[in-house]
């Protein structure tokens, strides 16, 4: 009997096709038309499932270097990231640290330099991992995503997308074009924390988190964790809990309420109890840096 590899090799164990298209479209027609196509772009997930074979793809669509997908634009009130820019790209564009500085502060600590100049914010969103590190800041932004076919741009709201541990709703044939981020909210301060293993890998437990400060008062929390659940998620109930209280009684009340929000479990890289506990604390601190951010913004870019 034919016995098949599945552990972690140097080597790709099956045979595939390889396109790189030279536009959009016809990056579309090739995932249309090619049974078993699949989009790459830095491939430093999906490489990875191919050599373990969780994935089997007949045909890799190379979407890395098309045009129409790497840009950062401002227009008017949002920031529009074309999904093939690259997360080192992104650490070194002054409209991504000035306008969205939540996102910003995430893919600052995300994997190494190397890592980085290959690996896209595209890719990590429709890797659709709980532990996407962009995902968190972008679902407190409110970020949408443009998802591209042959018959035309559907835009969904980054909340809508996933649906389950590298599940989304993204169709074989769609592309996602591009992320639409709201600007950051002026007066608003943010923060980012995560924990992982080293510096540069995946995470345990992440959170963001961005707030208003108003008469001593938190306004409009949004937080959102990584890796806690099926899916990253919104705390609404904790951002109901703490809405217009003091920074005091947020942090007494916040870690009370998050442990409803999530729903971690036991895996290679953490324990359920130590993700609960460990969210507290990075609630705690991710609150306390972004109330005093929102007095004193630094380098973000007002209005
Ligand atoms: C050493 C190491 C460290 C890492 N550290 C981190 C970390 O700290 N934080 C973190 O979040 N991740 C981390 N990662 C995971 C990975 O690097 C990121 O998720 C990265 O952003 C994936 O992007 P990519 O371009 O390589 O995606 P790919 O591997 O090319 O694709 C991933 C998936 O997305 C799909 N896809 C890609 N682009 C598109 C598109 N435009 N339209 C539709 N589908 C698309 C592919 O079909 C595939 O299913 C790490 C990986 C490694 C190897």
């Amino acid at each position: 009997m034919l016995s098949v590899n599945r552990i972690n090799t140097y080597r790709i164990p099956f045979t595939f096709e390889y396109y790189r298209p030279r536009t959009l479209r016809e990056a579309l027609e090739i995932l249309r038309s090619v049974e078993g196509a699949k989009v790459v772009a830095g491939g430093t997930d999906l490489v990875v499932d191919m050599k373990f074979r969780r994935v089997e793809p007949k045909a890799l669509v190379d979407v890395s270097k098309l045009e129409e997908l790497r840009y950062v634009r401002l227009v008017e009130d949002y920031v529009e990231i074309g999904s093939a820019v690259t997360l080192q790209e992104l650490v070194e564009s002054e409209v991504v640290r000035a306008r969205l500085p939540l996102l910003w502060e995430a893919v600052n600590s995300m994997a190494s330099w190397q890592v980085r100049n290959i690996a896209t914010i595209g890719g990590n969103i429709c890797n659709a991992s709980p532990a996407a590190d962009t995902a968190p800041p972008l679902l407190a932004y409110g970020a949408k995503l443009l998802l591209t076919s042959l018959d035309g741009v559907r835009e969904v709201g980054i909340g809508e997308f996933f649906v389950g541990p590298k599940r989304s709703i993204i169709r074989p044939d769609e592309v996602l074009q591009a992320i639409r981020v709201p600007v950051h909210p002026a007066g608003y301060g943010w923060s980012f924390r995560k924990v992982s293993r080293t510096s540069f890998d995946i995470a345990k437990i992440s959170v963001a988190v961005l707030l208003k400060v108003d008469g001593g008062r938190i306004r409009d929390p949004r937080i959102a964790l990584g890796a806690v659940a099926p899916t990253p998620v919104r705390a609404r109930s904790t951002e109901r809990a703490i809405e217009s209280l003091s920074l005091e009684e947020a942090l007494e009340v916040g870690p009370r309420f998050v442990e409803g929000d999530i729903a971690p479990i036991d895996d290679v890289r953490s324990t359920a109890w130590y993700r609960r506990e460990v969210a507290k604390v990075l609630l705690r601190d991710s609150l306390r840096t972004a109330y005093e951010r929102s007095l004193n913004p630094g380098w973000v870019h007002e209005g």
